[in-house]
């Protein structure tokens, strides 16, 4: 069964038209990766999964509707959106950015469970846990940002550019974790600039263009096709 499935979505900022009827789905335990260039739609997609632009057309989560429910709600529901550039609270320490994570959760002992399952994947985060996340490298705010994410122990990870801004091997490190969250179950849509590292781990991928899907196939098959590499794996 498919958990997230969008059919036929727009979405307008004021009179642009953003998103022009975009269908696409992410099946339990995938990673599904949305590549195309600046302006395509892609961040705009996230945002309409978790309410955070208005939209027409349907969207779905393990087969109830979620179309224009405010974020905190999404959030509740089972998405977590992690938005590109990261936006920790620069001024909370570690702990405090990862409590706010966990924001619906009262037991402080859950709370307490869920970040020490944080640190398998993040332990870095663990030695700092007490720094203000501002004052962490890019790379361990984008962990952190992540693993902010997970504390509400979401149904799929929606990860906007994770990527970006970051050194080559700290890249590296980011798409290994995001692996590793996957085969133990966690669902993900990714959103990457970085198409030839996106489509590496995923299972699936669609091409943006415009506000509309152009291109649906096994990453396998996108790493290869001629026209995905000529526009996005050049270079
Ligand atoms: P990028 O990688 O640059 O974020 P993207 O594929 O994620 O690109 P979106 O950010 O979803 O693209 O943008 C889709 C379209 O909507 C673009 O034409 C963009 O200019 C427009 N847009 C995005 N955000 C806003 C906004 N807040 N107000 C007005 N227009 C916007």
């Amino acid at each position: 069964m498919n958990m997230l499935q969008m059919q036929d979505v727009h979405a307008y900022y004021g009179g642009i038209q953003a998103l022009k009827g975009v269908s696409l789905h992410v099946a339990d335990g995938e990673i599904v990766t949305l590549i195309g260039s600046n302006g395509a739609g892609k961040s705009t997609t996230l945002k309409s999964i978790c309410g955070q632009v208005k939209t027409t057309g349907s969207i779905l989560l393990d087969g109830c509707s979620i179309a224009n429910r405010l974020p905190h709600q999404t959030a509740l529901d089972g998405v977590a959106h992690v938005p590109e550039g990261r936006r920790i609270f620069p001024k909370l320490t570690v702990k405090e950015n990862l409590e706010m994570g966990a924001f619906s959760v009262k037991s402080k002992k859950i709370i307490q469970e869920r970040m020490e399952q944080s640190f398998v994947y993040f332990p870095r985060l663990k030695e700092r846990l007490h720094q203000a996340g501002g004052t962490m490298s890019g790379g361990e705010q984008q962990m952190l940002a992540i693993a902010r994410a997970l504390m509400m122990q979401p149904r799929i990870l929606l990860l906007d550019e994770p990527s970006m801004g970051l050194a080559p091997v700290i890249v590296d490190q980011i798409f290994e974790i995001i692996q590793a969250l996957n085969r133990q179950g966690m669902t993900i849509l990714l959103v990457e600039q970085n198409a030839y590292q996106a489509l590496q781990i995923a299972d699936r991928g669609y091409v943006m263009q415009t506000g509309e899907v152009t291109m649906e196939d096994d990453a396998q098959n996108l790493l290869v096709n001629d026209r995905v590499k000529e526009a996005y794996l050049a270079g």
